[in-house]
């Protein structure tokens, strides 16, 4: 068992203690294919039978089974924590049971939700920030078995209105990188940013050479010891030290770096939080039991909208930027193929849902718990419906599930790793386009509408500078799916 190996730590906290918390957000895009569920097999996975199954086997499991996520601040996307809750149920058990240890050890978890797409949040309307939230949260509840107080955001994308909504919802802290700060700030404290209404939220920064260094450069992570010894005492700030006060250095990165993109880095880890950092002088310690001994003090304003990954802003995900190699203008054609789509998928569910629901943005908020099974059909129209409308017209509700089903698939459309990339003719946008695909189906099936025609116009308005290919035809590559389920191609 992981818990006999943590070394206790002082119940009350140390003057000048220096703290160590690792951050992995754990994430793939979600590869299904959204009519069949299934994974396709990926050549370049060989010799796994795609991408989720070798990091799988290269991090997620070797992480499990070292114990480590006991020891560290995790986030596990809520549509990867629902693949390998299918596919690999037991470390998954080991994952999701982490928190729970450090639960009973420290009195608060060390998991964080995530919004639950991995949308870039400020690019979003409203709404949509809202339901994303939400749904974060009540996939975090249904899976860890309380409310989470922490979310990460992908790519750290944050505007105030995002904040905001998460401190409404109960969120206490999030994690960003120090140049999302509107003025230079010390990273080894939280700090609380002011939000509307008497609202705040605290906000960690990590440290950016130590983060960037384990992420992207081989050396640093070659061997724990010599990390805590050489790479780990260079990043406290000496005054702190002399004066008795307590430091925080957070190493914030992709969970999947230890063990897939980087091989072995999984023992990497378990050494450094097990053995090398506590030998030279570093507890290892996470986000919530951190702001329980030391709450933050301090007031920052931030850059909004921004991103860990971009300098522009949230444009590497919009209109495009030089982050990304080439012409990226497709990106802001694709978001705006995406967004009308969606805007008239919204229009419809409003209309058609909004005869039989008291509130169909309500019902779309909570829709998890009917898609999921945590409640009762019947239940669920008798909290969302409209009197007795939905029992009395047969077929309105399997109508208004596809509805709410569309809705949930346009909410995929916009998984941020569409967006991340040079090219549009890789896979990414590709899963986008499909997700998209389904909610257009899933409007057809609902209502005989056809939202394809257009999407197809604006697709094949979109092309990829690298191998000329458009929109219209990475739509044309998706697998067939059973005749009817789509409206019929216009013949050219
Ligand atoms: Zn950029």
């Amino acid at each position: 068992m992981i818990i006999e190996t943590i070394e206790d730590s002082p119940a009350s906290p140390q003057t000048g203690q220096a703290y160590l918390c690792l951050h992995g957000h754990f994430y793939q895009p979600p590869r299904e294919n959204p009519f069949t569920g299934i994974v396709p097999v990926e050549p370049d996975a060989t010799p796994y039978a795609n991408f989720n199954e070798k990091i799988t086997e290269e991090c997620y499991r070797p992480n499990a089974d070292a114990g480590n996520f006991a020891f560290i601040s995790y986030d596990l996307g809520p549509t990867l924590a629902a693949w390998l809750e299918g596919a690999h149920p037991e470390v998954y058990r080991k994952i999701i049971a982490a928190d729970s240890e450090h639960r009973q050890r420290y009195g608060v978890g060390n998991a964080l939700a995530q919004a639950y797409n991995h949308t870039i949040l400020p690019l979003a309307n409203s709404r949509d920030k809202n339901t994303q939230i939400l749904w974060g949260l009540q996939d975090f509840r249904h899976r860890y078995g309380y409310d989470a107080r922490g979310m990460w955001l992908a790519e750290t994308a944050v505007d105030l209105e995002s904040l905001d909504l998460l401190a409404q919802h109960g969120v206490i802290y999030t994690v960003l990188a120090p140049w999302q700060a509107a003025t230079p700030v010390d990273p080894t404290e939280p700090y609380i940013v002011r939000l509307f209404g008497g609202r705040s939220i605290t906000v960690f920064f990590y440290n950016a050479p130590l983060s960037g260094g384990v992420s992207f450069d081989w050396n640093t992570t070659s061997n724990a010891d010599l990390f805590a010894t050489s790479y780990l005492p260079g990043q406290l700030v000496t005054s702190k030290r002399e004066a008795g006060e307590a430091q925080l250095l957070i190493i914030a990165t992709d969970g999947e770096l230890y063990g897939h993109h980087k091989p072995w880095r999984d023992k990497f880890m378990s050494h450094l939080i097990q053995a090398g950092a506590p030998a030279y002088g570093f507890e290892v310690c996470t986000l919530e039991r951190y702001l329980r001994m030391y709450p933050a003090t301090k007031e920052v304003e931030l850059r909004v909208p921004s991103a860990w990954s971009c300098g522009h802003g949230v444009a590497r995900w919009d209109s495009g930027c030089e982050c990304t190699e080439g012409d990226s203008s497709w990106k802001g054609e694709l978001r705006r193929a995406f967004k009308k789509l969606a805007g008239r998928g919204d229009q419809l569910f409003e209309q058609y849902a909004g005869e039989v629901l008291i509130d169909p943005w309500a019902a779309r908020n909570a829709y998890l718990e009917l898609r999921n099974g945590w409640v009762m059909p019947e239940s669920f129209w008798a909290q969302y419906g409209k009197e007795n409308r939905l029992v009395e017209q047969p077929g309105v509700a399997e109508r208004t599930r596809l509805l709410l089903e569309a809705q949930y698939y346009h909410q995929y459309s916009f998984t941020s790793c569409g967006f991340f990339f040079e090219n549009l003719d890789r896979i990414e946008p590709r899963n986008d386009i499909a997700f998209a695909r389904r909610a257009i189906s899933l409007t057809w099936q609902a209502l005989g509408i056809d939202l394809q025609r257009d999407f197809l116009a604006d697709l094949a308005r979109i092309e990829c500078w690298r191998t000329g290919l458009t929109g219209f035809d990475l739509y044309r590559q998706l697998p067939v799916v059973q005749e009817g389920l789509l409206p019929p191609l216009a013949q050219e």
